[in-house]
C-alpha cells in the first residue's frame, strides 16, 4: 500500500492549470499578495472579539450568500429545495471559540435538534459537527460523551455523522473521537486534509471509513503542512485516488473544475462505480456546477452551515478565494442603512480591530 504513493510524483498530472501569462517576476508578486490576504482573513477568523462583534451585528455582511439561515427551520427550507434537484446535504450547526460547557452543552442541545429535524422532515441529510464546538478544547472525556450522545441519537435514525477537521492540534484527538465511538457505532466518519504531511498516512490507517477528503482551510505551519497550491493539489489528487481505490466510501469536497474533471476520469479508466463516491460543494459556491454535477447522475451533497455564529466560517471562505469579497462589497455599499456594518468592513480591511492573538 505505502507503494501506492511511494511510487507517485508530486507534479505528474498535469492538471490543467492556468497558462503561464506572466512574468516570473509579476507571478512571484501575485502569490505573495495572495499570501498576505489569505494570511490577513485567517487571523481574522481566528478573532474572538469580532466574532463575538459580527454576532451582534447579525447576519450581515454577505454571509447570507454562504449561510443557509440563522436557524434550522430556515435551513430545512434550502434543503428541501436541494434535495428536490437530487442534491443531498451535510448540515453544519455553525459555533467555534468554545471554552466553557455551558457553551458546548448548549451547541450539543441545538445538533440533536437538527438530528430531530432531518427525521421530521424526512429530508436526505446528514450532520456535520466540529469536536471543538462539543468541548474539545476543554476536557476529552466531556466532549466524547457530547458526542456520543449525537451519534446514538443519530443511530437510531439512520443518520450519518461526519467529523469535519479542523487544525493541526486538533487532528489526532478528533480521530481518537472517532476510532473510540466506531466500537458502537458505525454512522460515522471524518475529514483528511491533504495539506498535512501525515495526511498519506492517516488515510491508509482510516481507510475503512467513509472519508471526505479536501485541500485544507486552517493555516498550518511549514512543519507539518505543505506551503504551495502545487503540492497540495497534487496530494489532494493521491488520496482521493487512494481511497477510491482502496477505501469505504469517498467524499470528494472541492470547487476545484480541474480536480473533479479529472475524477471523473480516474473512476472511469478504473471502473469505480457511482454509489462509491459522491461531490460535495459548500453551499453558495459554484450553484450551477453542482447542478449540473447532480443532473449528469454524481452523488452530489452540498454542505449547508447555518446558525448565528458565522463569522469565522466566513473569514475562511475570504481567505480561500478573496473574489468571494464581492459578497462583503456588494452587502455593505448597496445599502445605505447598513453604514455601521460599512465602517466595521473598513475596519477589517485596514486591520485597524486587532486582537492580543495579531
Ligand atoms: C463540502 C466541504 C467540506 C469541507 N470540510 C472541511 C473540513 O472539515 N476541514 C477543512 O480543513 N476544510 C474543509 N473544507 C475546505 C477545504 O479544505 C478548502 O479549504 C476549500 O474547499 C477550498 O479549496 P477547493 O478545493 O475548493 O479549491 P481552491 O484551491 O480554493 O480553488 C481551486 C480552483 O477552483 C476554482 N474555484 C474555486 N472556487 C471557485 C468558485 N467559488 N467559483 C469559481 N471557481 C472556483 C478556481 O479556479 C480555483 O483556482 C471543506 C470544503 C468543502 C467543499
Amino acid at each position: 500500500m505505502q507503494n501506492y504513493f511511494a511510487s507517485r510524483c508530486f507534479l505528474k498530472h498535469n492538471l490543467d492549470f492556468p497558462p503561464l501569462i506572466c512574468s516570473v517576476k509579476n507571478t512571484e508578486k501575485i502569490g505573495a499578495i495572495k499570501m498576505i490576504v489569505k494570511n490577513f482573513f485567517m487571523h481574522l477568523s481566528e478573532n474572538q472579539l469580532l466574532n463575538k462583534a459580527a454576532q451582534n451585528y447579525g447576519f450581515k455582511l454577505g454571509a447570507h450568500s454562504v449561510v443557509a439561515g440563522t436557524n434550522i427551520e430556515e435551513a430545512m427550507g434550502s434543503i428541501k429545495e436541494l434535495n428536490a434537484q437530487g442534491i443531498s446535504c451535510t448540515i453544519d450547526n455553525l459555533g467555534e471559540f468554545v471554552h466553557d460547557k455551558a457553551e458546548a452543552l448548549h451547541a450539543k442541545k441545538q445538533i440533536l435538534g437538527v438530528v430531530d429535524a432531518i427525521h421530521a422532515h424526512q429530508v436526505d441529510a446528514h450532520i456535520s459537527l466540529k469536536p471543538s464546538q462539543l468541548g474539545l478544547d476543554i476536557d476529552y472525556d466531556f466532549c466524547l460523551e457530547n458526542i456520543k450522545e449525537i451519534v446514538e441519537k443519530a443511530s437510531a435514525f439512520d443518520i450519518f455523522i461526519n467529523f469535519d477537521m479542523e487544525n493541526y492540534a486538533r487532528l489526532q484527538p478528533s480521530f481518537d473521537l472517532l476510532e473510540e465511538l466506531s466500537k458502537d457505532y458505525d454512522n460515522i466518519g471524518t475529514v483528511i486534509q491533504s495539506y498535512f504531511f501525515r495526511a498519506e498516512e492517516d488515510i491508509q490507517k482510516y481507510s475503512k471509513y467513509r472519508l471526505r477528503i479536501v485541500k485544507g482551510a486552517y493555516k498550518e505551519p511549514e512543519a507539518v503542512a505543505y506551503q504551495t497550491k502545487e503540492e497540495i493539489d497534487a496530494n489532494f489528487i493521491e488520496l482521493i485516488e487512494y481511497h477510491l481505490l482502496n477505501g469505504k466510501f469517498t467524499s470528494i469536497a472541492t470547487h476545484d473544475h480541474n480536480v473533479i474533471n479529472h475524477v471523473k476520469q480516474f473512476v472511469i479508466d478504473h471502473s469505480i462505480p457511482k454509489e462509491k463516491f459522491e461531490f460535495q460543494m459548500l453551499y453558495g459556491f459554484r450553484k450551477e456546477m453542482q447542478l449540473e454535477l447532480a443532473e449528469q447522475g454524481y452523488n452530489f451533497c452540498t454542505y449547508i452551515p447555518f446558525g448565528t455564529d458565522w463569522y469565522g466560517y466566513f473569514m475562511r471562505r475570504l481567505a480561500e478565494r478573496p473574489q468571494n469579497l464581492n459578497l462583503v462589497v456588494k452587502q455593505v455599499f448597496t445599502k445605505k442603512t447598513n453604514a455601521a456594518i460599512g465602517v466595521v468592513a473598513g475596519a477589517f480591511l485596514l486591520g485597524r480591530l486587532t486582537s492580543k492573538r495579531f
